[in-house]
């Protein structure tokens, strides 16, 4: 009797596992979102979706939501739901998203987070990643970022200055700072940041599926947490 039940639990939880990984990066700007989604993507063998790159490619295509996005981000502000979701669930219905996928950037509301669950829940299974940085750092992570103008490669005036200043180590260009990376404006994302996503956070944390990241340690030792709260690794797939 034992013995049935024993393989029967292990049928099912196979079964589970089998499920597309669905692993959705939170945390305000600045948090290393960005930073984590490659190295996870490759590790896991699923692509990264970030609204961002979505809305990028819908402006560079020059589509109606693209333009209409673009509208509410110039202005510093969140576009609206209904226009995130149109792109998103167009994206994640392609093929490569089979195996699973990493959102990145979505959901940033609670009415994100519901119309996501209609569409996944026990279809997935879902891991929600919340790095964690105090706002102080945000602001001084952010507020130093520079890049050239001609190749692209990004500095920081204190943590990664070039050899003479406002020009490019590599091609001599010019280094720029993003318009909207000026301690009133990071402040302000912040501000809409923790009140948008708070009750988000509880939200999963009532699903069991929210795992904390201290996103303040060295680059390495955030991926490896990162990883170890995630189903599919080898190191805890043979946890029954
Ligand atoms: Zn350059």
């Amino acid at each position: 009797m034992v013995g049935v039940l024993s393989a029967h639990a292990s049928v099912v939880s196979r079964v589970e596992s089998q499920k597309p990984l669905v692993v959705i990066l939170m945390g305000p700007p600045g948090a290393g979102k960005g930073t984590h989604a490659g190295p996870l993507s490759v590790h896991l063998g699923i692509p990264h979706i970030s609204t961002g790159d979505l809305f990028r490619e819908h402006f560079r295509q020059q589509t109606l939501l693209g333009k209409q996005a673009k509208e509410y981000i110039d202005r510093g502000n969140l576009v609206p739901d209904e226009l995130v979701l149109n792109m998103l669930f167009d994206r994640v219905s392609q093929e490569d998203c089979k195996a699973g996928y990493i959102l990145d950037g979505f959901p940033r509301t609670l009415l994100q987070a519901r119309s996501l669950d209609e569409r996944l829940i026990g279809k997935v299974q879902l891991v929600v990643l919340n790095l964690n940085l105090p706002d102080e750092r945000i602001v001084e992570r952010i507020t130093g970022r520079i890049a050239c103008k001609d190749c692209g490669r990004p500095y920081h005036k204190t943590f990664d200055p070039p050899k003479v200043a406002a020009i490019c180590d590599v091609c001599g260009g010019l280094l720029f700072q993003r318009a909207d990376d000026t301690v009133a404006v990071v402040r302000q994302r912040l501000e809409v940041y923790r009140s948008q996503t708070a009750p988000l956070i509880d939200h999963y944390a009532q699903q069991h599926v929210l795992k904390e990241i201290d996103s303040q340690n060295e680059k390495g030792v955030v991926l490896r947490e990162c990883l170890e709260a995630l189903p599919s690794l080898p190191a805890t797939q043979d946890i029954r």
